[in-house]
C-alpha cells in the first residue's frame, strides 16, 4: 500500500498556490558577511543575504568561533545525554545562572531551542494549573500556539496588541481560574512592539500570569541586551521571560528565566526538557561569550540602528511600502503568494540579493511579504542597490506603492 499520492496532492496544492517552499542551499562562509555562497542548480553563485535572523553577525564573531573551538577541543562535540542522564555540563549550570542573571530573575533554564523552550513550559504549565487558561496574541509563534495546544487548557485569542480586546476576555473568564497572558516583544513578522506595561496592568488586575517572549529582542534592545521589558524597565512586572541564542546570539539554543519553583516546576515536569539530549558544552561556551561581548559592548548594536534607520529611509525615498514598526525588522508587504515569489526570484536571479518569500500560514493571506533584516556588515551601498533593484522591480510587476 502507497501512501505517496496523499502527500503528492498536498504538495501540488501548495505549488498550485504559489506557495511551495524552496530552500536556497547557501554556504555562508566566515569573514564573507552579508555574502553567501549559492549552490544553485546551474551552479555556486554568490548572493548577498537579506534575511537572517543572525542580526549581528555574531555566529562568526572570532571570539565566539574560538570559544566553541576551545570548547570542542575540550570537551568533543556532544553533550553525552539528557540532563538528567549525565548530560548536565558545569557549562549549562553557568549559562543558566548568566540569563537568569540578564533577566534579574531568580532562575534559568535552557533547551535545544527557543521552539522547545516555549512548547515545553507553556504546556507544562498549563498541566500545573488546573482549570487554566492561556490568553494568546493572535500573532503569537507557533510554538506558544502548539505549547497551548499541548497542554490541554482553553485558549483565548486576543487580537494582536490589542487591550480592550484582552481585557474583554479577561473579564469574561471566572477570578479564580488560573490565567497566563502569553506575548512577544518584537513580532518576528510585523516588526511591531508589544504594549508591554498595560498588558502587565491588565495582568495584575486580573491576576495572570505575564510570559514574555523576547526571542528577537535579547541582544538588541535594553541595557545589556536583556530585551525590549528591559529597556522599558520592566522585566520585575513579566513572570517568565522566554528568548533564544539563535538570532542576535548567532548560535543555538533558547531558555526562560523566572522564579525559582516555577522554574524548578518546569525543570523537572517538561518533557521537551527532561527526554532530549542536552545542548553541547561547546555550543554553550559560544553562546555564552556572545552573551557576555553583547552585555558590555554596544558597538555592533549601534551600528545595526545605523543601518536599519539608512534601510528605512532609502524605502521611503522610493516609495516602497514596508511597516514602520519602531523595531529592526523591515517587513515589505507584497499582498499574494505568486507576485512575492516573483519579487525574490529577480532579486536573486538578476541583482544577486537573496530574500525568502514569506507565505501563508506564517502569515494570512494576502498579507505575502518580503521581511528584511540589514546586519552591520550591510553597506550603505548594498542598501542603495536593494532599494533600486527595488524599485525597478516594484515598477515592472507593477506593485502598488506606498501612499
Ligand atoms: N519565538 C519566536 C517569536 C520566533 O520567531 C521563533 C523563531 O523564529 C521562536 C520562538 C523559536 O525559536 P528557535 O528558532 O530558537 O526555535
Amino acid at each position: 500500500m502507497s501512501y505517496d499520492h496523499i502527500f503528492t496532492s498536498y504538495l501540488q496544492s501548495l505549488k498550485t498556490e504559489g506557495r511551495y517552499r524552496i530552500f536556497a542551499d547557501l554556504e555562508r562562509l566566515v569573514g564573507d558577511a552579508p555574502y553567501a555562497l549559492w549552490h544553485s542548480p546551474s551552479g555556486k553563485k554568490k548572493l548577498i543575504v537579506w534575511c537572517s535572523n543572525d542580526y549581528l553577525g555574531m555566529s562568526q564573531h572570532p571570539e565566539v568561533i574560538q570559544a566553541m573551538v576551545e570548547a570542542t577541543q575540550l570537551y568533543g562535540a556532544g553533550s553525552g545525554g539528557t540532563r538528567n542522564i549525565s548530560g548536565t555540563a558545569y557549562s549549562h549550570v553557568n549559562l543558566e545562572k548568566e540569563v537568569a542573571d540578564l533577566h534579574g530573575k531568580e532562575k534559568g533554564l535552557i533547551f535545544t531551542s527557543g521552539y522547545i523552550a516555549n512548547e515545553a513550559t507553556i504546556s507544562s504549565l498549563a498541566q500545573a494549573l488546573q482549570n487554566c487558561v492561556v490568553l494568546s496574541d493572535e500573532k503569537n509563534h507557533a510554538s506558544i500556539i502548539q505549547g497551548i495546544r499541548a497542554g490541554g487548557c482553553e485558549r483565548r485569542v486576543f487580537r494582536h496588541n490589542n487591550l480592550a480586546d484582552l481585557r474583554a476576555n479577561l473579564s469574561s473568564l471566572d477570578p479564580k481560574r488560573p490565567k497566563i497572558i502569553a506575548f512577544i516583544s518584537v513580532y518576528s513578522m510585523d516588526g511591531d512592539i508589544a504594549p508591554i506595561e498595560a498588558i502587565c496592568d491588565l495582568a495584575e488586575e486580573f491576576n495572570a500570569i505575564t510570559y514574555l517572549d523576547e526571542v528577537h529582542a535579547v541582544g538588541l534592545y535594553g541595557p545589556q541586551g536583556a530585551g525590549v521589558a528591559a529597556e522599558l524597565g520592566l522585566q520585575h512586572r513579566i513572570d517568565i521571560i522566554q528568548a533564544n541564542f539563535a538570532k542576535a546570539y548567532g548560535v543555538i539554543g533558547g531558555y526562560i528565566t523566572g522564579s525559582l519553583p516555577l522554574v524548578d516546576y518546569v525543570r523537572s515536569a517538561a518533557s521537551g526538557f527532561i527526554f532530549t539530549t542536552s545542548l553541547p558544552p561547546a555550543v554553550v561556551a559560544a553562546i555564552h561569550r556572545s552573551i557576555s561581548i553583547l552585555r558590555q559592548d554596544t558597538t555592533l548594536r549601534d551600528q545595526l540602528w545605523h543601518r536599519v534607520n539608512l534601510l528605512k529611509e532609502r524605502l521611503k525615498k522610493s516609495s516602497i511600502p514596508y511597516h514602520s514598526a519602531n523595531s529592526h525588522i523591515v517587513p515589505v508587504v507584497v499582498g499574494n503568494a505568486p507576485q512575492c515569489q516573483d519579487v525574490c526570484d529577480i532579486l536573486r536571479d538578476e541583482y544577486g540579493i537573496y530574500v525568502q518569500p514569506i507565505n501563508y500560514p506564517t502569515v494570512p493571506r494576502g498579507q505575502e511579504r518580503l521581511r528584511l533584516t540589514v546586519t552591520p556588515s550591510h553597506t550603505p551601498e548594498m542598501i542603495n542597490e536593494l532599494g533600486d533593484a527595488l524599485e525597478d522591480i516594484w515598477n515592472r510587476l507593477n506593485l502598488c506603492l506606498a501612499a
